[in-house]
């Protein structure tokens, strides 16, 4: 889990979760209050899961699979990246560009 780069309290599954789809605006420290960003390696896992998700909608369009298949392997890999999101979630101080 990440630690608060100001306090160095280590925040929850749930609080890991929720900074990471808040890049923009960042999320409060639940112990000392201070904003923080999550940075952009976690940025890079959520695009290796778009990449596999369009990969699998491009093998379906290509090899027939059907769409049951198709969305439940979609829904099975989102669950799994909503899982490892706040293990690979690092904090900032401040907002950080993308690339
Ligand atoms: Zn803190």
């Amino acid at each position: 889990m990440p630690k608060c780069q100001a306090c160095g309290e280590q925040w929850s599954w749930f609080g890991a979760l929720k900074v990471s789809f808040k890049r923009l605006t960042g999320k409060k420290c639940a112990t000392c209050g201070e904003i923080q960003y999550p940075t952009y390696r976690d940025i890079k896992v959520g695009m290796v899961g778009i990449l596999i998700i369009m990969t699998l909608i491009l093998l379906r369009t290509t090899f027939d699979i059907s769409s049951v298949t198709t969305v439940t392997s979609g829904l099975l890999l989102a669950a799994i990246f909503i899982l490892i999101i706040p293990y690979s979630v690092q904090l900032s101080n401040k907002h950080e560009p993308l690339w």
